[in-house]
């Protein structure tokens, strides 16, 4: 049976479909983060699958060239291993969508340009792919919202 893994298909414009995903509230990285999905537990449940032998891992090491090569470039080298290969770290790639980035959209962008952009637009979607560039692993961590919109009343007022 195919295991779902629809959910690490990005859409390729504007606003998603409600979040599936455990929301929580978490320590702020960018002050207007909000909206964030976890899909710790989809991750999981995938991992687990590959684990027990019920999904190969070709099947879930199936990150394309574009994906690997935006974390080269793009990405933020962590300190998590891989959960497949053990060999690597894994890198997050931030994607960014929204009908207020225009071309921007869809791009992957490095988190230390997050903040600036969170003050240049107002509303914007973050998807966080954690990726592999070992084995090529790759699975949706987290969605979150940014963009001016998320401040306070008084702050947006002023700018
Ligand atoms: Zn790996």
């Amino acid at each position: 049976m195919a295991p779902c893994r629809a959910i690490v298909r990005l859409p390729t414009s504007g606003r998603s479909d409600p979040p599936t995903g455990r929301v929580r509230r978490t320590l702020v990285r960018v002050r207007t983060q909000r909206q964030m999905v976890d899909y710790a537990l989809q991750r999981r449940a995938l991992l687990r699958q590959v684990y027990s032998g019920r999904v190969g891992t070709m099947e879930v090491c199936d990150a394309s060239p574009y994906l690997v090569r935006a974390a080269k470039f793009h990405g933020d080298l962590t300190e998590k291993p891989c959960p497949v290969c053990r060999r690597e770290h894994l890198w997050h790639v931030n994607y960014i969508y929204g009908e207020q980035l225009k071309t921007s959209a869809g791009q992957a962008r490095p988190a230390v340009e997050l903040p600036v952009l969170a003050m240049s637009y107002r509303e914007f979607d973050v998807y966080v792919v954690e990726v592999c560039r070992g084995c090529a692993w790759n699975h949706l961590v987290e969605k979150y919202t940014l963009g001016r919109d998320g401040l306070p009343a008084d702050e947006s007022a002023s700018g």
